[in-house]
């Protein structure tokens, strides 16, 4: 019978991989927790309607990227192609925005039925943070400048660029999308498909297209800066000077959209040039109408995302990834013969308990003292405690080096975790 596989674009976190996502993980809880942000987690499926209502029905995620199913009860559901959407209808579910700011992150997998390629795919895993009830370009500014953080803690600060942009208010992209209308209707035949149909459904979704002929065109459409508004315009001009205050530099990206309606003024991307095509790392805005647009009082936000593959991806191939990530072992117990196996393991917990920061495996499953120690060795450990039959009837453990040729030395049980705690 053929071999079931896991789905295409989708991938198994191997135990070989997964010291690095935990290194990646903890690393940005921590620099969130001293940010005093709070975790949220929410299911993985929602109402389809969430996402349509929120993302906007026509955007790439809605039209085409979107796991979407019927439930048994008929009801048309989605697996999560982002966190937003989700964690404001939970957000709001639950009382968290009324009257009160919010500063929520939250971590997981994301779906979205897109070529499986290098940093693109079908199932990948994004952390995001979320901030409500705050208005000003200082809570903007705070989410820059925690990121700048973030990368400098990976070792990541000279390998990031930040770009960003304001794309105003709804109201002053209404004027600038019939501006942007009347220019493209001029070449309407040489645009693609999908631009076409998005000259009447939505067409600032056109100044993201990837296809070649059409990104042409758009080199001489009118640009959203020309259209700027007061507000977004002070708003922009406030967070600028704020990032130059913390010395976090930017480079201001006129032709900055982002593939999803519900931004507006801010928008902002982490871009790597060490990743090839998939290149943001990073990316989110403010949203200061998708509350109210989903149902709920009126509540500014702001919020990012980080794509967490793409990210890893990123500290391996510059080599970041920092030598003490790994799976090793410190400590290897073996057991020379079934009468010595109880005081083998005793011997391991207590050295937990005395070291309760190192690694002590103990060997189960027999063997030659060979195959013990093939296993010690393989196992990454620092030292070897080894545990037979004489060593049972001394009360002593003998305690090799694995890699270096330093000899073998008896220790009293009694004494091994204190010696231990110096060498490993
Ligand atoms: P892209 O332009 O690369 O398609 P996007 O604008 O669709 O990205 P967002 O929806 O803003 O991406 O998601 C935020 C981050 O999540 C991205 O910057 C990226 O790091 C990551 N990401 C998005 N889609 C994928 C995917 N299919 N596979 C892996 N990572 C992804
Ligand atoms: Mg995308």
């Amino acid at each position: 019978m053929a071999k079931i596989q896991a789905i295409r674009g989708m991938n198994d976190i191997l135990p070989d991989q997964t010291p690095v996502w935990q290194y990646v993980e903890s690393t940005v809880r921590k620099v969130l927790a001293q940010y005093g942000y709070q975790e949220i987690r929410m299911p993985i499926v929602e109402q389809t309607e969430l996402f349509k209502r929120s993302i906007g029905e026509v955007t790439d995620i809605v039209e085409k990227e979107m796991y979407t199913f019927d439930d048994r009860n008929g009801d048309s559901l989605t697996l999560r192609p982002e966190g937003t959407a989700g964690c404001v209808r939970a957000a709001e579910e639950h009382g968290l925005l009324f009257n009160q700011t919010r500063r929520l992150w939250y971590t997981g997998p994301m779906f979205r039925h897109e070529r499986p390629q290098k940093g693109r795919y079908r199932q990948f895993h994004q952390i995001g943070v979320e901030c409500f009830g705050m208005a000003g370009p200082d809570i903007d500014a705070e989410l820059l400048v925690l990121t700048a953080r973030l990368w400098a803690a990976f070792g990541l600060e000279d390998h990031a660029s930040l770009e960003i942009n304001s794309i105003g208010t709804s109201e002053s992209r209404k004027v600038y999308r019939d501006a942007l209308v009347s220019y493209l209707e001029q070449f309407r035949d040489q645009l693609d498909e999908d631009s076409k149909r998005r000259l009447t459904t939505n067409p600032l979704r056109i100044l993201d297209s990837k296809d070649p002929q059409t990104r042409k065109l758009l080199e001489g459409a009118p640009s959203l800066s020309e259209y700027p508004d007061d507000e977004s315009q002070r708003h922009f001009e406030q967070l600028k000077a704020l990032l130059d205050a913390a010395g976090v530099t930017y480079t201001v990206n006129p032709a900055l959209v982002r593939g999803l309606d519900y931004y507006g003024k801010t928008v902002f991307e982490w871009v790597t040039q060490s990743l090839g095509a998939q290149g943001t790392i990073c990316a989110g805005g403010r949203y200061d109408g998708l509350v109210e647009q989903l149902g709920g009082k009126s509540t500014v936000a702001v919020g990012f995302a980080m794509g967490l593959e793409r990210l890893i991806l990123l500290l391996e191939t510059l080599g970041l990834v920092p030598d003490e990530v790994n799976n090793a072992a410190d400590i290897y117990v073996t057991a020379m013969g079934d009468p010595v196996i109880a005081s083998a393991m005793a011997v391991a917990d207590r050295l937990r308990n005395e070291l309760p920061g190192r690694v002590v495996v103990t060997h189960c499953g027999g063997g030659s003292f060979k195959s013990q120690m093939k296993k010690a060795d393989r196992s990454g450990a620092r030292y070897a405690v080894i545990l037979g039959e004489n060593e049972l009837a001394n009360g002593t453990a003998g305690l090799k080096p694995l890699r270096d040729d330093q000899p073998q030395q008896d220790v009293p049980q009694a004494d091994l975790a204190r010696v231990l705690a110096e060498l490993v």
